[in-house]
């Protein structure tokens, strides 16, 4: 096993390439920081490829009085929205109404509403969502995104898709992000300010020897271990945290995560205009169906306890069976799970708060610095995408008295790679690429462009025609673009590519992923090691 002499300590090494992991690698280099990660799988491969992809406030979480995160989550949309406009835009969410709707039982809300209005049985009032989406525009920054409007169902198209007896509904505003490029993007420009990223590296092991963390690495292809040492460890393993600390670092914390599952389906196309819809069910819980892809609508979520983070999670054929008729009760025509395209799963590695349900488990994060063992640790636990960029401000804030001279806070508003154009100027850029690249077709030019932004020139790079890009792989995907993406986003494999750079999965055959695969297995046997 190679040894490093002293002269090679980092100032921080991160445990685990999700959003949380790389936030914060991005945010400590660009303060100066010597940064390492290690991710054991691809990056964004657990909870952060997984998520329902939105940023969001979270109205929901007003029931149960989480204000704060709400008001945090709220501000940071447009913070984030300016920062990436190529791989996030605003989204408009119709939520009906109907008299049944009910609360979950144990929220603050329901139970204040069964005491001074027990006639209601549980059910949300109109006037009360109305409320909750009048806080949901005041409580923060919200200077883009347009603000709450009522709709007549019998008169507008938000109305056509759904049954009959939804007659009014309100509309608000969110956020799209693309969660798995968000993670390669923090991860690129974290290297970028001088952070090594390892993929395919598992950290096997962490021992304090002297105040200094000697690191054992594991290279998941060829076994190979090395060791670094770090003056400080993150540990960012997400629905792993608790692993890593009982197992990895062998140190006693009390603060544990509850592992919540969360499935989502993919069916095909349910209806025309690109909004969202909230739906809420008559067991208190909600699901959204977003138009996906362009040709697909997402459906999700549901809430399940998850037994352990080493069982994968899949979407069982009951999860399927609850999303499909939840959305059949609101839909003129009904879906059933032989529509279903695709499905995946994640686990929310949320902070266990001994909350009674999954549904009602905190979605804040949680930050817990130990030094038990000698060399400090930061625990990260729970947090939402929406979040990263505040959970990683706060990391640097609650590891400062280790390093007095990292540099102050800087990541609002620098623009994540490729974003670095204005929140209206999408359509210009597609404008632009079609121009310049005069082969491409408007769907190529705009996925080109939703994925990497300013960057999608440099992928083209001097082709004139779709010959120069080398093989197509189906889909619009050119040999051209997958080496890019081999080059310049540390992908390994086909399903890299086609699940989380892009979701071209969708779109390709099974044997045109193999192909992919057989392709960049010849391609790497060429380089140099
Ligand atoms: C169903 C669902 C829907 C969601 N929807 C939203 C949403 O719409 N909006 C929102 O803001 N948030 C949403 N979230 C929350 C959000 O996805 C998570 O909070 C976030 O992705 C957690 O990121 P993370 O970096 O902590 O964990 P992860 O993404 O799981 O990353 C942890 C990484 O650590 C690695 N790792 C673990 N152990 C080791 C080791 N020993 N060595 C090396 N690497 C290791 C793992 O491989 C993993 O990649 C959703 C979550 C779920 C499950």
């Amino acid at each position: 096993m190679d040894k490093l002499n002293s002269q090679n300590v980092v100032d921080l090494f991160v445990i685990g390439g999700g959003i949380n992991g790389c936030g914060i690698a991005r945010d400590a280099a660009g303060r100066g920081l010597g940064v390492e990660l290690a991710e054991m799988n691809d990056l964004a491969s657990a909870t952060s490829s997984a998520s329902t992809k939105l940023f969001h406030g979270g109205l929901r979480y007003l029931e149960y009085f989480e204000i704060r995160l709400v008001r945090k989550a709220l501000i940071e949309r447009e913070t984030l929205l300016k920062a990436m406009p190529h791989i996030s835009w605003p989204m408009r969410f119709v939520l009906p109404y109907h008299q049944d709707m009910r609360f979950e039982g144990d929220t603050p809300t329901s139970k204040i509403l069964n005491v001074i209005m027990p006639w209601m049985k549980g059910r949300r009032p109109a006037w009360l969502i109305r409320f909750g989406l009048f806080l949901y525009d005041n409580l923060g920054g919200r200077e883009i995104l347009k603000g709450t409007t009522s709709l007549n169902l019998a008169t507008t198209p938000e109305g056509a898709p759904l049954q009959d007896r939804f007659k009014k509904a309100y509309e608000y505003s969110d956020c799209w992000i693309e969660d798995s490029r968000l993670v390669v993007l923090n991860a690129r420009d974290a290297e970028a300010r001088g952070a090594k990223i390892n993929v395919g590296t598992k950290v096997i092991s962490a021992e304090q020897v002297e105040g200094v963390w000697h690191i054992t690495l594991e290279d998941r292809e060829t076994s190979k271990r090395r060791l670094v040492m770090a003056k400080m460890l993150v540990n960012a393993g997400g629905p792993w945290v608790g692993d890593i600390i009982n197992n990895t670092v062998r140190i006693n914390a009390t603060d544990g995560v509850r592992l919540v599952r969360g499935s989502h389906i993919v069916v095909p196309k349910l209806y025309d205009h690109d909004k969202c819809y909230f739906f809420q069910g008559e067991d208190g819980r909600i699901i959204f169906t977003i138009p996906y892809e362009t040709d697909f609508t997402l459906i999700g979520t549901t809430d399940a306890d998850h037994a352990d983070a080493s069982e994968k999670p899949v979407c069982t054929p009951e999860e399927q069976e609850y999303l499909v008729s939840f959305a059949s009760n609101y839909l003129k025509k009904p879906i059933t799970t032989q529509d279903i395209v695709w499905t995946y799963s994640g686990v929310r590695p949320l902070y266990n708060d001994g909350a009674s349900s999954a549904t009602a488990a905190t979605r804040d994060y949680v930050l817990k610095v130990d030094t038990s063992a000698g060399a400090p640790i930061l625990n990260v636990f729970g947090g939402k995408i929406t979040t990263y960029r505040r959970l990683a401000e706060t990391a640097m804030k609650e590891i400062s008295a280790f390093f007095p001279k990292a540099g102050n806070p800087w990541t609002a508003g620098v623009a994540l790679p490729g974003g670095n154009f204005p929140v209206t100027g999408v359509d210009d850029l597609i404008g632009q690429l079609k121009n310049t690249y005069a082969f491409l077709d408007a769907r190529w030019a705009t996925r080109l462009i939703k994925a990497y932004g300013m960057d999608a020139f440099e992928v083209l790079g001097d082709a004139k025609s779709p010959e120069d890009l080398g093989r197509n792989f189906g889909a619009s995907l050119t040999a051209q673009e997958v080496s890019w993406l081999v080059q310049n986003e540390y992908a390994r494999c086909a399903e890299d590519i086609v699940w989380r750079r892009s979701k071209l999965g969708l779109r390709l055959t099974k044997e045109e992923i193999n192909a992919i695969d057989v392709w960049m297995a010849e391609e790497a046997q060429k380089r140099p090691d």
